[in-house]
């Protein structure tokens, strides 16, 4: 399924040019164009799912395999300390882009907090 529209559709479909840094039949991962760090890169399924909230027991084995993925990519990259995996959904969580996609972000100096904490 793909969406005609969709910015993350069309960099799959090779409509928009990205820096790929890993790619099979069912996954591709590419640098974002907006680094927060040394290492930011994204992993989507090349199916077109809106978000985690549509996520269903058809993606079970897609979702398995991003998951085993990302530590693999983030070490080739440069992440080898660690890395902050960030799945941004919906509103609440300010989704920018209707694709389902993973940020991996890490390989320089520890991050900062998660999120703020609220002032008591
Ligand atoms: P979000 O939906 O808020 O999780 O974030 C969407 C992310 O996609 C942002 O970090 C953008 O910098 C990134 N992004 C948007 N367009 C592109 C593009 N054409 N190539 C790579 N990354 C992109
Ligand atoms: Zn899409």
């Amino acid at each position: 399924m793909q969406d005609a529209n969709c910015i993350f559709c069309r960099i799959v479909r090779g409509e928009i040019p990205s820096r790929k840094v890993y790619e099979d039949d069912e996954v591709l991962a590419f640098h974002d164009i907006h680094p927060l760090a040394p290492v930011h890169f994204l992993i989507i399924p090349k199916s077109h799912v809106p978000s985690m909230m549509e996520l269903g027991e058809r993606d079970r084995d897609v979702f398995g395999k991003i998951m085993v993925l990302a530590p693999k990519i983030a070490k080739e990259q440069g992440a080898q300390d660690g890395f902050r995996l960030i799945v941004n959904t919906g509103r609440v969580g300010r989704q920018e882009v209707d694709h389902v996609h993973l940020h991996i972000i890490g390989g320089g100096e520890p991050l900062g907090a998660m999120l703020p904490r609220p002032r008591p």
